[in-house]
């Protein structure tokens, strides 16, 4: 329970102390070239990339599932999560990915030896932070606690 929160700002973004690049099941970075890519003489392929778990609690604004994509996994767990600090997106979002999943209590989204990358997520845990249009607010910013 009293796990220590990690900074807001990962300090060296090329190096994320907590986070890694996401592999795919041959545990490559990236995946293998397409015709196209090798007609450009290129040699690397696109990273291997996943749905950040995180980004998925917080609805658009339409309430759809905010499917952001992301290079990183978290090193220990395997759990996808942004490298970006997302504070403030979402409607305001309090922490960055990273800050949630290792802060947070709530069991499906803390970090523990279980995380699966594909792991549906859970709707009743999904939230919107927009602020509604219609209700009693006058500034539409009473929503803030
Ligand atoms: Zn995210
Ligand atoms: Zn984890």
């Amino acid at each position: 329970m009293a796990n220590a929160c990690p900074p807001a700002q990962l300090q060296n973004r090329r190096d994320p102390p907590l986070l890694q690049r996401v592999r795919n099941e041959e545990g490559l970075l990236n995946l293998p070239t397409t015709k196209k890519q090798r007609d450009k003489h290129k040699t690397v392929g696109n990273a291997v990339i996943l749905n950040c778990y995180i980004c998925r609690k917080y609805l658009k604004k339409d309430g759809s599932t905010d499917y952001r994509t992301t290079q990183f996994w978290f090193a220990k767990c395997r759990m996808p999560l942004c490298n970006k600090d997302r504070r403030g997106e979402g409607g305001g979002r309090p922490m960055s990915c990273v800050q949630e999943h290792t802060c947070t209590d709530d069991e499906d989204l803390a970090c523990n030896d279980i995380c699966t990358p594909n792991k549906k997520f859970p709707r009743a845990l999904q939230v919107s932070l927009w602020p509604r249009r219609s209700g009693r607010g006058k500034s539409g910013n009473n929503w803030v606690v």
